[in-house]
């Protein structure tokens, strides 16, 4: 029977880290399915698929679907599993400003959800998954028996977000950074398919005033519980 620890909260409150440690700790294998949708929105820069005004042309992304193959292969050296399309290893290029501005607008696609959402539910396996994601514990394994909703305060995700960005030699301001915290949460709370909440079920974890490692044991012992 298949094993799965669901991870969903808002952007940047580290989420992957955490479900990485939680992985490591458990022996169970990482999901990320934040990069399945920025490697879509990557796909989607990558062919151009914007109208003249830089609008999405929805309807070519869906009809692309057959031609974007995704696959999460180990990387020997990190140790992490990291994303590819079509046979290319994006991970870097998917952490990209121009793709965190055009993720959340193909995340609300209900046809791009289904399909990503019918992959996640195939890697369900019987070592164990830590999936982690918006709607993991409310939709793609809604029968998961350990769910955690990591919250933080939109300031203190902007400020994390931000270091990690420039300590990366990325040039930001802290107002982009934020400016995109903030506009990703309306959209990924208000869009009508499956609207960022916390499963009735999950346990809610904000980390405002916890360091990495504290957040870690704090999510270990609830799955002990
Ligand atoms: O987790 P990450 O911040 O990389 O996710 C990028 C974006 O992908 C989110 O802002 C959200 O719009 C979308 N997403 C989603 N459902 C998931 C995972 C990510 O809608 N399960």
């Amino acid at each position: 029977t298949p094993k799965v620890i669901a991870i969903d909260g808002h952007s940047s409150t580290g989420k992957s880290s955490l479900s990485k440690k939680v992985a490591l700790a458990l022996g169970f294998i990482h999901v990320d399915t934040g990069a399945m949708y920025r490697a879509v929105a990557w796909y989607a820069l990558d062919k151009n698929l914007l109208s003249s005004e830089g609008e999405l042309l929805v309807d070519k992304l869906v009809e692309s679907l057959d031609d974007i193959n995704l696959k999460f292969e180990l990387n020997p050296n990190s140790g992490n599993r990291e994303i590819h399309l079509n046979g290319q290893n994006i991970e870097g290029e998917i952490r990209s400003m121009e793709v965190a501005n055009l993720v959340s607008t193909v995340a609300k696609i209900p046809e791009i959800r289904e399909h990503l959402v019918k992959l996640q539910r195939q890697m369900a396996n019987e070592v164990g998954i830590v999936m982690d994601g918006r709607d993991i514990g409310s939709v793609v394994f809604p029968d998961a028996p350990v769910k955690i909703f990591l919250t933080a305060s939109a300031k203190v995700r902007a400020q994390r977000r931000y270091d990690e960005l420039r300590s990366n030699g990325v040039e930001i301001t802290f107002d982009e950074v934020e400016e995109n915290i903030n506009s990703r949460d309306a959209i990924d709370t208000q869009r009508s398919a499956s609207p960022l909440v916390k499963a009735e079920d999950a346990v809610e974890v904000n980390n405002d005033h916890m360091n990495q490692e504290e957040t870690l044991q704090t999510v270990l012992k609830i799955i002990k519980e």
